[in-house]
């Protein structure tokens, strides 16, 4: 999986689809293979409902690893999906990991 970029400001700076909801601006309920299938009604807490992010990072943009870059943690096929602890659901982070979203 990879970051979907919206739009490059700088090198530094980018509006990225959120990796919690792909863009969807809900709450994921089920996913397969890594695709939301299901959504809550409840507002996306990562991008507050936008499907985008903008950040910042100091070096590269890079997929998170723990996530692949989906921004989800599913601990078990029947759980609820979850948001990836290292990233927050971003789905991405920076290469030395600072990564930090502009509001
Ligand atoms: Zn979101
Ligand atoms: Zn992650």
């Amino acid at each position: 999986m990879n970051v979907v970029i919206i739009q490059t400001f700088d090198k530094m700076n980018y509006v990225i689809q959120c990796g919690y909801c792909r863009g969807g601006g809900r709450k994921p309920r089920k996913v397969q293979n890594w695709q939301i299938v299901e959504y809550t009604g409840e507002t996306c807490d990562v991008c507050n409902g936008k499907g985008a992010l903008r950040v910042q990072v100091n070096d590269f943009l890079i997929p998170d690893g723990k996530c692949q870059g989906t921004g989800l943690y599913k601990p078990t096929d029947t759980s609820p999906v979850l948001k990836c602890e290292t990233c927050g659901g971003v789905g991405a982070r920076s290469l030395s990991g600072e990564l930090k979203i502009v509001r």
